[in-house]
């Protein structure tokens, strides 16, 4: 069975300069330099363009993650067990803390790792687009439908905490 830890998935190959999670070749890329590359993108795609490219890029990557861990963590029908487990996985990545409120099918993150790239109330927008798409994901593997997915509070713009809810 797929370990649950983030820290007994990480896998160096140090001969040939490889780097994986969940046997998922990756690197580790700084919240520095993941809001630079958002910032430029959003000068030339323009902010409604570049929130449309992360949100379909995150919900794209969550599609394929999500499915994958509730199989290989064996928890198709342990459903609060793998709201847990996945909530352990993303904070222990450094995605930010997250709790999923399925009831309300809100997820709510303190400390977003994208909302961290900018100072407190810098922006007048929510900022986490990536995180949104991956959250209508998420959502969608929880409750078996397909829904999308809005951010209401954003740590960038002054709020507290990331809120998402989906989209009726
Ligand atoms: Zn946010």
């Amino acid at each position: 069975m797929l370990p649950r830890k983030v820290n007994e998935t990480a896998e160096w190959k140090r001969d040939s300069g490889e780097f994986s999670v969940i046997t998922v070749p990756a690197v580790i890329i700084s919240i520095e330099t993941f809001s630079r590359i958002k910032k430029d993108a959003e000068k030339i795609l323009g902010t409604e363009g570049s929130a449309v490219l992360l949100y379909e890029a995150g919900k794209d990557a969550g599609k394929t993650w999500i499915s994958r861990f509730r199989e290989e963590w064996r928890l198709e029908d342990a459903e609060s067990e793998f709201i847990k487990a996945t909530e352990e996985f993303y904070t222990e990545l450094g995605w930010g803390k997250f709790s999923i409120d399925i009831e309300n099918l809100t997820i709510r993150i303190e400390n977003s790792f994208i909302a961290r790239g900018y100072v407190k109330g810098e922006s007048k927008k929510t900022v986490c687009h990536f995180l949104c798409g991956y959250n209508s994901s998420l959502i969608s593997e929880l409750i078996n439908k397909e829904v999308d997915v809005e951010e209401r509070n954003c740590m960038a713009k002054g709020d507290q905490y990331c809120d998402f809810i989906v989209v009726k």
